[in-house]
């Protein structure tokens, strides 16, 4: 028996991408999932998709820019499941820009959704977890979390930000017994690009994303290895590229 099977684990982002093939991954391997996303229809068609095949899946149409909607998520996911085992911060949007472009309502959305989504993740989730001494907080960062390319700033600083909030939570939890990792994904083929509003920028990263880009596969298996190692290991960050990325 793997320790994923009868988790209980929180996604946001769920409706595409990564987030989508996670709650896929996870179901497959026994653990009960609750969907969080803005697109309702996506997450109920992946829900009903996941109980008929024997999954356990509930959807909860949610925006992480809206903190009580995280909390009903999370208190949605209690109520059904019992408990909550782990949450899976995935949510993000990725409209790169240069600044002197000056696409002010664009930053506001990244802080919101990347940085301040998470943070009310958080929130949700540990009143739960302190109370049953245990539980996994995963926050997703990027590549752009370690470094700047064209047009990131604004990515990159709520994507840096993501890390250092995850290691402060890391450092708090001892106490409770609660694992915290981040994972900083490299290129991956999802949705990610379609919202680039600078079509320059879009075309590259879109041409680029296409050559070196792997499936989202490859982020699951990550997740899953930092969920399933004994209770007392957290794996603190994982960082992956696509061989090919630079
Ligand atoms: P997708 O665009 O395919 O998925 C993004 C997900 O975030 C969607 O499910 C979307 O759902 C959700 N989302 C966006 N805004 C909100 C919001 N306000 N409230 C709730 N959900 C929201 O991209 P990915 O799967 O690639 O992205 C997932 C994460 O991975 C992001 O944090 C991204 O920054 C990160 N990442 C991705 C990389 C890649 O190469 N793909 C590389 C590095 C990091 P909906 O629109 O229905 O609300």
């Amino acid at each position: 028996m793997s320790n994923i099977e009868g988790k209980v684990v929180v996604i946001t982002g769920a409706s595409s991408g990564l987030g989508e093939e996670t709650a896929r991954h996870f179901s497959a391997q026994g653990a009960a999932v609750a969907l969080g996303a803005r697109r309702a229809d996506r997450i109920q068609l992946l829900a009903e998709e996941i109980n008929k095949n024997g999954g356990r899946a509930i959807a909860v149409t949610t925006d992480v820019a809206q903190r009580e909607q995280v909390q009903r998520l999370v208190a949605a996911a209690v109520e059904q499941f019992s408990r909550v085992d782990v949450v899976l911060n995935n949510a993000g949007v990725m409209p790169l820009s240069p600044l002197e472009r000056l696409n002010v309502e664009e930053w506001d959305q990244m802080i919101d959704v990347n940085l301040k989504g998470v943070l009310y993740g958080i929130a949700a989730a540990l009143p739960y977890m302190k109370q049953q001494k245990s539980g996994h907080i995963i926050n997703v960062s990027s590549v752009a979390g370690h470094k700047l390319f064209s047009g990131s700033a604004v990515y990159s600083a709520t994507k840096f930000g993501v890390r250092a909030l995850s290691e402060g939570l890391r450092q708090e939890m001892k106490p409770y017994n609660i694992r915290t990792t981040i994972i900083s994904p490299g290129a991956v083929k999802t949705e990610l690009l379609e919202h680039i509003s600078e079509k320059d920028i879009q075309e590259a990263n879109q041409d680029y994303v296409g050559q070196v880009g792997v499936t989202p596969d490859a982020f699951a298996r990550l997740i899953a290895f930092a969920i399933s190692q004994p209770e007392e290991v957290d794996i603190n960050e994982i960082l992956f590229r696509p061989t090919a990325q630079e």
